[in-house]
């Protein structure tokens, strides 16, 4: 894969606000925040996206993103936050090496989980989750095929 800024960035090559760093993984303020304390945990394999990713470093990931998140629930106050993990461009993914977005969430304020267009147009993550359905025959076959996979 290519050199992406992130790797950049982990290498010390380009200045971030890191709040993170172990062996494995950094954490730094994400430079357009959604909402205050938005906030980037991004393994140091450069792994385009999360299928390319390893065990190890996934793991590693995994141990830091509660401890993280308890720091920055606690720093700005938020009362919900969101893990967010885009893979590839199709899911709205810009950088392609792995990160997990933590993005705080806050009781009345402008971001609001619904996307209802009720408020107003300043920053924020506005979901717009829509739900299909599954029957059980449908849940069968793919179920069956995944598990052959896992
Ligand atoms: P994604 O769309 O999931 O690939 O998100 C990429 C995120 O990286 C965006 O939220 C950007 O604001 C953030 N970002 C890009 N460049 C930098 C940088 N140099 N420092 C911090 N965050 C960055």
């Amino acid at each position: 894969m290519t050199d992406s800024i992130f790797s950049k960035i982990i290498r010390g090559e380009i200045p971030s606000h890191r709040v993170y760093e172990d062996d494995f993984v950094i954490a730094i303020l994400d430079i357009a925040p959604l909402s205050e304390g938005h906030t980037l945990v991004i393994p140091k394999e450069p792994a385009a996206t999360i299928d390319e990713l390893s065990d190890d470093h996934s793991a590693a990931v995994g141990r830091v993103l509660p401890r993280i998140t308890r720091a920055i629930k606690k720093v700005t106050g938020a009362t919900s936050v969101n893990i967010l993990q885009n893979n590839g461009a199709d899911a709205g993914q810009a950088v392609e090496h792995v990160h997990f977005h933590i993005i705080p969430r806050f009781k009345d304020r402008n971001e609001n989980v619904s996307g209802s267009p009720d408020k107003n147009n300043g920053p924020g993550l506005r979901l717009d989750w829509t739900p299909g359905t599954l029957t059980a025959e449908e849940a069968l076959e793919l179920g069956k095929h995944i598990k052959r996979l896992l």
